[in-house]
């Protein structure tokens, strides 16, 4: 099989007009007909992966259904027509890439893999200690982690390129940090957390300038930009299939071939090699010499349905429509004077970040999420920038081609009625403490009922009482707002409950006047898992503690169904605040049983 392709006339410039089908978009995707909380689905978490049109849904199934067997090594027909069908996939990858020839397309699980790829490999074979590799401060972890590997185990420097307040590179500095030591320039297409869509056609040409190769994390920019690159000129460009409505598991790594000759393959195995002897193995030719076994054929037949059908709807016209649901949504989000737009770059893809005053960023997608819209809140996957930033994370919507200026007209709404609805509320009470006869005094909640069974049976009730999971969830968010603030004095490490999504303390302390009374104060900066904290309260602040570690308080979970209907995150934070009281509970039924004083 040639391994060089005559392109097809896809690629920038080549791409007639074309007026974009929003209705015809939104009938393809069939999971846009989902309800959520008995809402219509507005999916605006595109940025973390995007919805498959029915074109990529069937694209899958019909080769399962036709075609699968192993590719490449099969003389019999299932195996020649899975390998054309993965090899056309191939074709479609380096069209919409613009590649010269196909040996420069390699499939992998997708963007991480791809940078891990290179940054192993470029590193191995011309990072030598003294070398630097130059990253941006606004990358995404998975194009920080990988060169900081590569430079650990060679010695090298990871240099940074600062970034603005408002987001963008410091290209004065950039120009500043390069020098005749940088042999690698890797940097984001468009970030993942802010949208900036970055100079890189001029980034390259100044590395280049200064004798360094450039990698190019595409991963944000290939759903929203049509990308070139020859153009571009790029060493290494990388993406994920499931951020262009392709399947999981499947991107691609484009590396001109020059480079992918010099440097040494990724992992060992099938397909990678031409012959194998215990004294020497010698390598297929590229692409295969980094497609080490058995490939994901399907995901790469998926990948090229969808990178088909983005380019059938028409990549120019799908950008200008995020272009104007971005202008759209930024001009409805600047007009609330509580919202902080977090990433104001001149150039910006599809990404708004956001922060609203007095409301945790998981608070907000929380309630958000009520009302059928799906955001991202978080760090991202960008932990330097937001400390950057000063900033523990944003809440994110992020916008792709089936979204409608209705949905970001809905969005802004509830945006705004959720800040409105949080200042008509009262707030956290100062903190738990009373003055007692002039002195400061500070109050444990005291036991909600006799003992952790008959509490239980009380919230359980008002469960049932509340029709569904929006209105339970509502009740949690209200019962955490209603929660007094802990004192400051107690917001201390050895207090702090790690893995809960938010900052929670938790102070547990044996009653005094008791010997085995349990009660504790809590505090997280988020709603919710106040509202879960409050709940933990109910069930054991005050009670004894060998009924609090005798509770089985998973089945209790169950019986109320936060096990279902909490988030795998928030299930692991209860279940780490649960495992804090029960220790100090365990703690002290063990000392009333063999008091200290006693103990051998
Ligand atoms: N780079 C950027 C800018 C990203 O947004 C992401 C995904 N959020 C990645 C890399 C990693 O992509 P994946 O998880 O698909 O490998």
């Amino acid at each position: 099989m040639s391994m060089v392709t005559t392109l097809p006339t896809v690629g920038k410039g080549r791409e007639p007009a074309r007026t974009f089908d929003l209705a015809r978009a939104r009938g393809d995707f069939p999971i846009l007909r989902e309800k959520v909380h008995g809402k219509p689905l507005v999916y605006l978490d595109n940025a973390a992966s995007t919805q498959k049109p029915r074109v990529v849904i069937d694209a899958i199934s019909h080769y399962y259904e036709t075609t699968h067997a192993n590719v490449h090594r099969g003389v019999h027909h299932l195996s020649q027509a899975a390998t054309q069908a993965f090899e056309d996939a191939r074709v479609t990858v380096q069209n919409f890439l613009n590649a010269h020839c196909l040996r420069e397309i390699i499939f992998t699980r997708g963007a991480t893999e791809a940078i891990n790829l290179v940054a192993h490999c470029f590193s191995q074979a011309y990072l030598q200690p003294g070398d630097e590799v130059l990253i941006s401060w606004m990358e995404h972890h998975s194009n920080i982690v990988p060169w900081q590997m590569a430079c650990q185990q060679r010695g090298a420097t990871l240099k940074v390129v600062p970034v603005t307040e408002a987001g963008e590179l410091r290209m004065d500095e950039f120009e500043k940090l390069l020098s005749p030591r940088t042999k690698m320039v890797a940097m984001g297409h468009v970030s993942n957390s802010l949208g900036t869509v970055n100079p890189v056609k001029r980034i390259i040409e100044r590395a280049h300038q200064a004798g360094a190769a450039v990698l190019i994390d595409g991963a944000q920019a290939a759903p929203h930009l049509r990308i070139d690159v020859q153009e571009l000129d790029c060493d290494f460009y990388v993406f994920s299939g499931h951020k262009v409505y392709g399947p999981t598991g499947i991107g691609a790594l484009f590396g001109k071939s020059r480079w992918l000759e010099l440097i040494p393959p990724y992992q060992g195995g099938g397909d990678m090699i031409r012959t194998v002897r215990f004294e020497k193995t010698t390598y297929n030719e590229l692409p295969y010499k980094f497609e080490a076994g058995t490939p994901n054929i399907a995901g790469a037949v998926g990948l090229a349905a969808a990178l088909s059908y983005m380019e059938e709807i028409g990549i120019d016209a799908i950008t200008a429509h995020e272009d104007e649901l971005l202008r759209h949504a930024t001009e409805r989000l600047q007009a609330i004077p509580e919202v902080r737009l977090i990433g104001t770059a001149s150039e910006k893809a599809s990404v708004l970040s956001f922060l609203v005053d007095g409301i945790a960023a998981l608070d907000v997608g929380t309630r958000l999420d009520l009302e059928g819209i799906a955001v991202r809140t978080g760090h991202h996957c960008c932990m330097p920038l937001m400390e950057r930033l000063g900033i523990e994370g944003t809440a994110r919507a992020s916008f792709a081609m089936y979204n409608t200026l209705a949905e970001v007209d809905f969005f802004a709404d509830v945006l705004e009625k959720i800040v409105r609805d949080k200042s008509g509320r009262k707030t956290h009470a100062m903190s738990e403490l009373s003055v007692v006869n002039g002195k400061r005094e500070i109050v444990y909640p005291e036991a909600a009922a006799a003992n952790p069974e008959a509490a239980a049976e009380e919230v359980a009730e008002l469960f049932e009482f509340l029709d569904d999971w929006p209105q339970r969830y509502n009740y949690l968010i209200e019962l955490g707002e209603s929660r007094p603030a802990m004192p400051e004095e107690f917001k201390v490490e050895c207090n702090r409950v790690h893995g809960c999504q938010s900052t929670v303390f938790l102070h547990c302390r044996r009653k005094p006047g008791t010997t085995n009374v349990v009660e504790f104060l809590a505090d997280s900066n988020t709603d919710l898992v106040s509202g879960l904290l409050v709940l933990l309260q109910r069930l054991f602040s005050g009670q004894s503690a060998d009924k609090i570690v005798a509770f089985d308080v998973e089945a209790f979970f169950k019986r109320i169904g936060l096990d279902s209907h909490l988030t795998s995150g928030r299930r692991n934070g209860l279940a780490e605040m649960v495992k804090r009281v029960r220790a100090f509970a365990s703690e002290v039924a063990q000392n009333e049983r063999t008091p200290i004083t006693t103990r051998k």
